[in-house]
């Protein structure tokens, strides 16, 4: 496996696979490797020939309160799972490589951003399609691989994706879940052990609203006030948002008659916790 910290090394590398006739496949990550990043590499290794796995903590999406400083950045670990599942190469740029200096340009995909964790997070998703495009024209993949666990990210990308003519196939993959429920995220790390138990109500909440459409209710309200109160008994330090949203435009929906995306955000302590689930309405339970 091959460590590329420089653009100048990276285009060299995928330059010579995509010239060997490789198809190119990245994972874009911020670290800290977890099994639901490693199911992304899974994917990317069986539908493409030359996997490339960025490992970027992007500054840009973070907020001035939120955790650039104190998010994990076990490098030597990370670059140990890679080489063990068989990544071809990893870019593991400094900041300064990919932001030599103030950038003017930024995308902002109107609409997609400004719901769900968009307004709690205010220039969040405007960091993520940014440096997304610019991962896009520095390796040049020909499939990129994103979890369907940030739901509103994949749906940014993939809408950036078309209307900028990328060349660049977006493939979602599902959430990897610890054994209880839990979905696995680098920022599972912040939590204490009562709020790791507390944190469940993500799950418990989403898995009840799931199990409830599909025994056949339709309307979208009393789902959401079900999920409130699951996440409620879970004592959070507050409740960005309980939805249920057009899996497409992210849209609030009222009555359920195609897939549904229930989605919601919560903190515990300071670590902030999202969760989502597809459903769609004609599968029986
Ligand atoms: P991050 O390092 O948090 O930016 O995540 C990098 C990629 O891994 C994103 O496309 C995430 O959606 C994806 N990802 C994070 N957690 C999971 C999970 N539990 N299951 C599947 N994919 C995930």
């Amino acid at each position: 496996m091959e460590v590329a910290r420089d653009i100048a090394s990276l285009q060299k590398a995928v330059g010579e696979a995509r010239a060997g006739g490789l198809r190119v496949g990245l994972v874009p990550t911020m670290g800290a490797l977890h099994a639901g990043h490693l199911s992304l590499v899974s994917e990317a290794l069986r539908a493409t020939e030359y996997v490339v796995v960025s490992i970027f903590v992007n500054p840009t999406q973070f907020g001035p309160s939120e955790d650039f400083d104190a998010y994990p950045r076990p490098e030597e670990s990370d670059l140990a799972a890679c080489n063990d599942v068989g990544v071809d190469l990893v870019f593991a740029p400094s900041v300064d490589q990919v932001y030599p200096g103030a950038i003017a340009t930024t995308i902002h995909v109107a609409g997609l951003s400004d719901t769900l964790c968009g307004p709690h997070r205010p220039g969040h998703f405007d960091g993520v399609a940014t440096v997304v495009a610019k991962l896009f024209n520095l390796v040049r993949p020909d499939v990129a691989f994103f979890g369907r666990k940030d739901a509103q990210q994949l749906a940014i990308i993939r809408r950036m994706g078309a209307d900028l003519n990328f060349p660049v196939a977006v493939e979602g993959c599902p959430t990897v879940r610890e054994a209880d429920g839990l979905a696995l995220s680098s920022r599972n790390a912040y939590l204490s052990t009562d709020e790791r138990a507390r944190a469940i109500a993500l799950h418990d909440a989403l898995a009840a609203a799931r199990d409830r459409i599909r025994a056949g209710t339709r309307n979208a309200a009393p789902l959401v006030r079900e999920m409130a109160s699951i996440v409620q008994k879970s004592r959070p330090t507050a409740v960005d948002y309980i939805s249920a949203v057009d899996p497409d435009s992210l849209r609030p929906i009222d009555t359920i008659e195609g897939p549904v995306l229930l989605a919601l955000a919560v903190r515990y302590g300071k670590t902030r916790l999202i969760d989502n689930v597809l459903v769609d309405p004609t599968e029986r339970g």
